[in-house]
């Protein structure tokens, strides 16, 4: 097998184990000695359903999902959420609350970046119902039109009685992610949300970017998460669901109440009764994904990927610190908003970036392009980049630097 691979910093789909990759393509033949390969077994197959319910226990296991929410794997990405939510958390609002307007039935956004804002546009699209923003970080950020920080607590402002609250954990493009240090002004301010009667929260997280990289604080509160499995743990292809068992609603009887009628393959009732075999799911990335979680089970699960991160972002946020001493690098988020997942930086000066993209792209690093929306540099440290990886990337920007400023 070829070893010809080059380093990927890619924002997704990002790398994946070179060990995983090896195992797959035994399976793309023969998969668990049925003699058949994944790509083409049935999903319906007793040995497909043993692989699939061992993937949620894996996930269930490592993240802690509690037995009150249900683990789903669909398709169509993070951006068929942006819609599925909407549709499932109003149908669900509808049947809680019959007696409200539509003009009543506000759906809370909070905008921190590129992909809370597409989320909040699709809400508006769909109408139905109100959608509002809660929070928009740009008014807080630098420049005053740019998501570069997730502003302090005070500054959000809640309806009494949303059918949904919105937040992207990790904005990929804009490289700001809420602080895992739940005593931090800039961390989600789970305890100032509104709740419903019952005391639940409709709470939605989209942590398509962050997904088991570290555990997600106050899991067991949100009504749904969704990820898009091709940044830490897959392939395209495949998009996991933690949803809390009340959200499971009968979207049809809330269509004959009035609300908006919601395609079969996005209810998630449907998704649940069928246990994710409703239709032909997408076999070979969830192959894959099971294969990188057990391997992150064999390495220590969440806890080893969370100090892991925590070591290579530390490493790469200093080197752009370095770099900014010397006039070289420029970082574009606030302190305390900065991701461990994608870190953004400018290279200043004329040509200066394309001159670092194209040196890296010589030593072998590819990826590290910032989003045409945003430009600059996006270091992606899902994951399967390794320390060592990191180490790599690092010597080269300090060497860029020196070079730069000498
Ligand atoms: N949400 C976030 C945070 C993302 O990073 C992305 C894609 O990169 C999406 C949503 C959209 O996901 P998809 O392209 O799988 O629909």
């Amino acid at each position: 097998m070829t070893t010809s691979r080059v380093i990927n910093f890619g924002a997704g789909p990002s790398t994946l184990p070179q060990s995983v990759l090896e195992k797959a393509a035994q399976g793309l033949l023969n998969f668990e000695d049925t003699g058949i390969g994944i790509a083409e077994i049935s999903h319906r197959s007793k040995e497909f359903v043993a692989f699939i319910s061992n993937v949620e226990a894996l996930i269930r296991s490592q993240l802690n999902v509690p037995p009150t929410h249900s683990i789903l794997f669909t398709q169509g990405g993070g951006t068929t959420q942006f819609s599925a939510v909407v549709l499932n958390l109003l149908a669900r609002h509808k049947l809680l609350h019959p007696e409200l307007t539509d003009d009543e039935r506000v759906m809370d956004y909070v905008l921190t970046g590129s992909w809370s804002k597409k989320a909040f546009l699709e809400a508006k699209r769909l109408g139905g119902a109100r959608a509002n923003i809660a929070l928009d970080a740009r008014k807080y950020s630098k420049d005053g039109v740019s998501f570069d920080n997730v502003p302090p607590h005070d500054e959000y402002a809640f309806s009494p009685a949303s059918a949904l609250i919105y937040y992207c954990e990790n904005e990929t493009i804009d490289g700001v992610q809420f602080s895992p240090d739940p005593s931090a002004q800039t961390s989600f301010p789970f305890t100032i949300l509104p709740r419903e009667r019952s005391g639940l929260l409709p709470l939605v997280g989209d942590h398509s970017s962050s997904f088991m990289s570290r555990p997600i604080p106050h899991l067991s509160e949100h009504a749904v998460i969704f990820a898009g499995a091709q940044k830490n743990i897959g392939p395209a292809g495949l998009t996991v669901l933690i949803v809390r068992q009340d959200c499971l609603v009968d979207v049809d009887a809330a269509a004959k109440l009035g609300a908006t009628p919601v395609p079969l393959c996005l209810s998630y009732k449907t998704l649940a009764e069928g246990r994710s075999l409703y239709n032909t799911p997408s076999l070979l990335p969830i192959y894959i994904t099971g294969l990188v979680l057990e391997r992150m089970q064999e390495l220590g699960g969440l806890a080893y990927f969370e100090a892991l991160g925590r070591r290579k972002a530390e490493k790469v946020y200093a080197a752009v610190r370095a770099g900014e001493e010397r006039g070289v690098f420029q970082g574009k988020v606030q302190a305390g908003s900065c991701s461990w997942m994608n870190v953004i930086f400018n290279v200043l000066g004329s040509g200066a970036e394309s001159r670092f993209l194209a040196g890296a792209e010589k030593v072998g690093m590819k990826g590290l392009k910032g989003h045409r929306s945003v430009g600059g540099i996006r270091v992606s440290l899902y994951n399967a980049v390794t320390e060592a990886d990191t180490d790599k990337l690092v010597d080269y920007m300090k060497e860029f630097v020196s070079e730069a400023s000498s």
